[in-house]
């Protein structure tokens, strides 16, 4: 096992990691910009190092800074939680060129699931189903257009170094297509420094399904089965919820047979997540791999049990898996996504003080914050506040437990979603479980405060 864990990261991942280390016995040391110096993860971490100003390409992205830091405070292991550096392959190499291992998997691997071209045709080549499209980028308009023909309208356009519904638009039509094109390059590459994109068949009324997928260097790949991510706001998660109503046992059984025999292809080793689109007749398409810790994780934690980031670190430490199948499931759990951020005002970041932060608690309860009465969020980094876990027996118990649970979470200061969470709650469409990726388009009124 690792001595000392660096992690090169900030927030309420930060805090999950730390706390898997030290269940493990294992020292930590965190990173911190300068406008992070009161955060928790640097107070509950054996070590601190500060790795630069605010914006996080001067701190958090800074490849040599955070191996500096390692190296000071003899960290033999980083974990990198998700976002900034956990997909960076070239980060990965960097830390094996230092001696330190990366809690994650291969550089290699991390490549070919960080291009959704190539991942496409990784997973195409074992037989797991793709959304019909280009078999890989496209430069030309033109050409492009031709292809969209050929597949049918609507189809979209995505960046193939995509991540956080940046760089995808939507052509519903051949008029549309070319301006949608080139939009998506244009932000392709000023978001990812590539332009690179290709064109797929866009499906109407999907469901965003994932399976939770574990590796180890011995050969050992499970799946954890599904979570439903299908309550989105431009194409970003808000809600998450295990197992999802619309997988039956049956079909359970066939995605997480063809996200194992995906994960296999590439002998993957350590967390990661399958994402796939489900159309209301059945049929299920892989839509891209995460090779890292997801935010939503706790929905599998508490539904099977399993400490996903302890099973990461032992198995970057050369363990086996300690578990070899998918666990029997506890109920049902929904995860809430509290961001700071203004519903009314298209959901703008509300950065500042918080002045009253009460968390919920009780049964089937578990909060992942960073967040205390007195932080100050600051305007650099994403705005997640906190993630609210519930569990019930069934899924209304779950339900139930959430909307208690979003009503007596107290955060005065900043303005947050909370309110917007609980009327998704109480809406009928998301109770009776009647949701796609497209749900809040429709249901605007979920949006706005009622007058
Ligand atoms: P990112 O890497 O930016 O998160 P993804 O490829 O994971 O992008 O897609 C994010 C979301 O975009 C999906 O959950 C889904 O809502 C939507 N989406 C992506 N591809 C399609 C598609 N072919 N048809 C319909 N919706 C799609």
């Amino acid at each position: 096992m690792f001595k000392k864990i660096l992690i090169a990261n900030r927030g309420e991942i930060a805090l999950r990691v730390i706390r898997a280390c030290r269940e493990l016995g294992v020292q930590t040391v965190a990173v911190y910009s300068e406008a992070d110096r009161e955060s928790l993860h640097v107070r509950f971490a054996d070590d601190d190092v500060c790795i630069g100003p605010a914006p996080a390409r001067d701190s958090y992205l800074k490849i040599p800074r955070i191996i500096a830091a390692a190296e000071i405070a003899g960290a033999d292991a980083i974990h990198p939680g998700y976002g900034f550096l956990a997909e960076n392959a070239e980060f990965a190499e960097t830390c094996a060129a230092s001696n330190i291992a990366f809690i994650g998997p291969t550089a290699e691997q991390i490549r070919v699931m960080g291009d959704k071209a190539s991942a496409r045709n990784a997973m195409a080549a074992v037989g797991v189903p793709i959304i019909p499209g280009t078999p890989g980028p496209v430069e030309d308009a033109e050409e492009a257009l031709e292809f969209a023909r050929e597949i049918g309208f609507p189809v979209i356009i995505k960046a193939a170094a995509g991540g956080g519904g940046k760089g995808m638009r939507v052509a519903a039509e051949p008029e549309d297509f070319t301006r949608s094109f080139q939009l998506a390059r244009s932000e392709a590459l000023s978001a990812f420094g590539s332009g690179d994109v290709y064109v797929e068949k866009y499906l109407e009324r999907p469901r965003h399904i994932e399976f939770q997928i574990l590796g180890d260097r011995y050969g050992n790949v499970i799946h954890l089965g599904e979570r439903d991510c299908s309550v989105q706001r431009r194409h970003q998660k808000l809600i998450e919820e295990a197992p999802s109503v619309a997988v039956t046992p049956e079909l359970r059984e066939a995605m997480g047979e063809a996200s194992v025999r995906g994960a296999q292809a590439i002998d993957y080793v350590g967390a990661g997540t399958i994402e796939m689109l489900l159309n209301a007749d059945g049929n299920f398409y892989f839509m891209e791999m995460n090779t890292r810790i997801q935010v939503e994780h706790p929905v599998t934690e508490v539904l099977t049990g399993v400490d996903l980031v302890k099973e990461q670190i032992r198995v970057a430490s050369g363990e086996e898996l300690s578990v070899t199948e998918m666990p029997a499931l506890r109920g049902h759990v929904i995860e809430c996504r509290v961001n700071a951020e203004d519903p009314a005002r298209n959901f703008q970041p509300s950065p500042g003080k918080i002045d009253v932060f009460h968390p919920p608690g009780g049964p089937g309860v578990r909060l992942d914050t960073h967040v205390y009465t007195g932080y100050t969020v600051p305007p650099y980094y994403d705005s997640l506040l906190a993630k609210v876990i519930c569990q019930g027996r069934d899924r209304p118990e779950a339900l139930r437990r959430m909307q208690v649970a979003l009503e007596s979470f107290i955060i005065e200061g900043v303005t947050t979603t909370i309110p917007f969470l609980a009327r998704v709650m109480a809406d009928p469409h998301f109770q009776a479980g009647d949701v796609d990726t497209r749900f809040l388009e429709r249901e605007v009124y979920l949006l706005k405060e009622p007058a």
